[in-house]
């Protein structure tokens, strides 16, 4: 059948777990709202869309992710806007980037109206979900799995794609002090770094577990030649202030996740007149800048969250300290910013924010 109309079978929670949230005390992935998404793909096409409640699924022990990690996935959020209306924030540029997850996958796309539509009709459904207090929202992950029931080592015929959502307080309560890497590699050029591949998270469980037993909350990730110029810090992009200058890594070389966050934060700055620059960033010129009292502010951006400043850098034996946040001109900017945007509080000259 054709997702077109996308007429979705919707079978309703008898009772919901709402009260399950204690809205002073969200933790982050903790609890699932009442219902989630599903959609198989079989014989070539997407087959109708179910929503459901949510619950556990059932799947062979030779289904194919479970071998080969086939899977990819997305990480979107909704918020209230003061009318108490739901928002979602940038879904489309979830959906493109997903679709660019599945091509290198080896998975099939998912049509705009099964990913955007059925985010709608999902969210719809469990608004009363949504959180309203300052620095919450609800979490939405979209995936998508290969499910055949066969452990040779091919692409798969038949996958599922589910969205299920959760309230999310706060990711990071305080600033992050960051490991910067020059021993484990999380991507290089023509490998699967610019998707949201299952792989990708896998493999950065040993390194971050790691620099945690150092002491540290999180590895800036650099290049796999020269382990020199920097790429990302755990799940998020990275920016520096050198001097009156924003310094981002260019994303040319198919390593680095295009967050959303990042292109928002870009056009942010830009449109107030700020330079940022996106190209190659060694950590050579990061210690350089510090030393000669130019690094005024670093920080992660992320959907999870938002603005993640960093207090203190550690490249071997080097401890690089930032300036107090309460100077960061930036980043408190724009954590506001984005804010006033994605709760609505502000008029959406980027038509960012899709309603339900
Ligand atoms: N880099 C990586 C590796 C990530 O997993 C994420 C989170 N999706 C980001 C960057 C930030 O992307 P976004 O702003 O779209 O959440």
């Amino acid at each position: 059948m054709s997702v077109a109309a996308l007429d979705i079978n919707i079978t309703k929670i008898s009772k919901s777990r709402i009260n399950e949230v204690d809205p002073a005390n969200i933790q982050f992935g903790k609890v699932y709202s009442d219902h989630m998404l599903v959609a198989c793909y079989e014989n070539g096409a997407w087959q109708q869309a179910e929503i459901k409640p949510y619950g556990d699924l059932s799947l062979s022990p030779a289904t194919t992710f479970m071998h080969y990690g086939q899977a990819i996935f997305e990480g979107i959020k909704a918020y209230k806007d003061p009318q108490g209306n739901p928002i979602i924030f940038r879904p489309y540029d979830n959906w493109k980037r997903f679709n660019r997850s599945a091509e290198r996958m080896a998975m099939p796309a998912v049509p705009e109206e099964l990913f955007i539509d059925g985010l709608r009709q999902l969210i719809d459904l469990d608004r009363n979900w949504i959180p309203t207090s300052e620095d919450t929202s609800l979490y939405i992950r979209p995936f998508m799995l290969a499910v055949d029931e066969f452990i040779g080592v091919r692409p798969a015929e038949k996958f599922m794609f589910i969205i299920i959502t959760s309230p999310a307080g706060p990711y990071y309560n305080k600033p992050v002090s960051i490991y910067v890497h020059d021993e484990y590699v999380r991507a290089f050029p023509g490998g699967i770094g610019f998707t949201k591949a299952a792989g990708n998270y896998g493999m950065s469980m040993y390194p971050t577990q790691k620099v945690k037993e150092m002491g540290y909350d999180q590895i800036l990730w650099t290049d796999g030649f020269e382990h020199k110029y920097v790429q990302e810090i755990g799940t998020m992009n990275v920016f520096f202030v050198l001097g009156d200058k924003v310094v981002t890594p260019d994303i040319a070389q198919d390593t680095i996740l295009e967050g959303v966050t990042r292109d928002s934060v870009i056009t942010l700055l830009r449109e107030k007149g700020v330079t940022v620059e996106e190209r190659p960033l060694s950590i050579d010129e990061i210690e350089a800048a510090y030393k000669a009292g130019q690094l005024k502010e670093a920080f992660g951006t992320g959907t999870a969250a938002s603005i993640a400043p960093i207090y203190a850098l550690t490249y071997r034996d080097d401890k690089m300290e930032l300036p107090p946040l309460t100077e960061w001109e930036n980043a408190n900017w724009l954590k506001k910013e984005l804010a006033d945007i994605r709760y609505g509080r502000k008029t959406d000259t980027h038509n960012w924010l899709v309603r339900i």
